[in-house]
């Protein structure tokens, strides 16, 4: 097993789609091992194969006291109820935010034996199955979320009133191509946050971010 590097946003693969997984082979299962590695040692409960730079349906799931675990091809099947909580991400760390999520989720995926899974999940499991699966499809949190001034740091109060977050600069390092991780290109980015309503999809987001123009990686982008 092996940590591998979480992206972090706005890397263009987190907007993106993961594959279906045909057969869980021997890559499938060192990748996802290596999630279940890399969640741990991030101290997350949930991870999404894109959020490691590869796009295929796989996430790992680490509860509080409970084991870890990973699946395949997760869906929701089904939601009920609506409530609001805070949530974070690995790949924007330092922030969190108030987004409406299912009080109960019923999911199927294939298990790391491959046999069929299913569970009607709710609190965290339900939440962080929301979230992961929002990841496959290309979704940050962030999309979600009630009112753009709800985005805060972490340890910092929210103030009554407040009206405007500040932009947020990010050193990222930008991989170009699937599994191109050996030569990164450092960019400065910054995420207009501030401009996040609940109407935004990420994918309108503006980022000052130097992509190469014959590829867009908005253009793979799927809203919501
Ligand atoms: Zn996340």
């Amino acid at each position: 097993m092996a940590i591998r590097e979480i992206r972090k946003f706005p890397d263009p693969i987190l907007l993106r789609k993961c594959r279906v997984v045909r057969r869980i082979d021997d890559d499938i299962r060192k990748l996802a091992t290596d999630m279940v590695e890399t969640l741990i040692d991030a101290d997350g409960v949930g991870l999404a194969a894109n959020q490691v730079g590869i796009l295929k349906r796989v996430i790992a799931i680490h509860l509080p006291e409970e084991d870890p675990y990973w699946l395949v091809n997760p869906q929701i099947i089904r939601t009920e109820g609506n409530r609001e909580v805070e949530e974070g991400c690995l790949s924007l760390p330092g922030y969190v935010g108030l987004v409406n999520r299912s009080v109960s989720v019923t999911a199927r995926a294939l298990d790391q034996n491959g046999s069929k899974w299913r569970i009607t999940a709710e609190e965290i499991l339900a939440q962080a199955l929301e979230h992961e699966v929002d990841h496959l499809n290309g979704i940050m949190f962030m999309d979600h979320l009630l009112e753009h001034e709800r985005l805060r740091e972490v340890g910092e109060e929210p103030e009554q009133g407040e009206t405007h977050l500040h932009d947020v600069n990010y050193n990222i390092q930008a991989h170009h191509h699937e599994g191109d991780d050996d030569n990164p290109e450092l960019l400065v980015a910054k995420a207009k946050l501030s401009e996040v309503t609940p109407q935004h999809s990420m994918s309108e987001l503006a980022y000052d971010l130097q992509e190469p123009k014959e590829q867009d990686p908005r253009g793979e982008t799927t809203a919501k």
